[in-house]
């Protein structure tokens, strides 16, 4: 059994990542724990994600975390990219109707926010120019001299959709959105592929750990991380 901690203070990521890897065929030898279940975890520093990129946040994490607590670390960072948008809202994600800026609004308050910025940009864009995907890129890295870490393997995963209409601005009702009551963030906008008709927000927490941007990077990470631990593959040759 190899123990990875997730570097993350969010119980839920933990709980959501231990359902996926019990889904797998092949992953039952990985125990996944949080910063939470290690001794001493109030002293442990979020390091700032000063990343442009989701490769670049999630190893700062990953790095951070593994050299502060000597232990094994995973980290992901996740967000949508909108085609029409140039990317956006990419690693700002969380805060893009602030523009990236942390001002204290609940997460409640800027999933509202952000959805509607999005809606807004997105004014004219015909369907087909409204194609967008989850991104989640997962980091493992572990710890190296005292108070240094590495980068060991790095995967991308990604779950394909389009955003909806509001009301106002389709006659189809399959198309308009929010819609759905699951899951947080830009769900409720984002009609999933490849059948673009349900949106995030009404696929069940099973359904969507099979087919989300999350699943899809930790079913690559099995084997990388199978090659690393288990078959005494070399760090230059795990593809990195
Ligand atoms: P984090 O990396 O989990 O903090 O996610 C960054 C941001 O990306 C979130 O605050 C959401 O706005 C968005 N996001 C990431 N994954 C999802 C998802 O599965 N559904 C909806 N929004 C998501």
């Amino acid at each position: 059994m190899i123990e990875l901690v997730l570097a993350t203070g969010n119980p839920h990521k933990v709980e959501e990542l231990r359902a996926i890897f019990a889904s797998l065929p092949d992953a039952n030898w990985l125990r996944v724990i949080g910063l939470k279940d290690l001794p001493g975890h109030e002293k442990f520093h979020e390091p700032k994600e000063t990343g442009t990129t989701f490769e670049q946040n999630a190893s700062i994490k990953a790095v951070s975390y593994a050299a502060q607590t000597g232990r094994l670390c995973l980290a992901d960072d996740s967000g949508l990219e909108i085609d029409a948008l140039n990317k956006r809202p990419g690693v700002i994600s969380s805060h893009y109707c602030t523009h990236g800026e942390e001002t204290g609004l609940t997460r409640e308050v800027r999933d509202q926010a952000n959805n509607n910025r999005v809606l807004f940009e997105l004014q004219g864009v015909p369907i087909m120019g409204r194609g967008a995907r989850f991104v989640c890129v997962i980091a493992l890295a572990e710890p190296h001299l005292p108070g240094e870490a590495r980068l060991l393997a790095r995967v991308r995963g990604e779950f394909e959709g389009r955003i909806g209409f509001p009301a106002h601005e389709t006659d189809v009702p399959s198309l308009v959105v929010p819609r759905g009551s699951n899951g947080f963030g830009y769900d409720p906008l984002f009609l999933a592929g490849p059948e673009f008709v349900r949106t995030g927000a009404e696929l069940s927490a099973s359904e969507k750990n099979t087919v989300s941007h999350r699943a899809n990077a930790a079913r690559l990470l099995v084997p990388r991380l199978r090659a690393l631990f288990t078959d005494g593959a070399s760090l230059s040759g795990s593809g990195m």
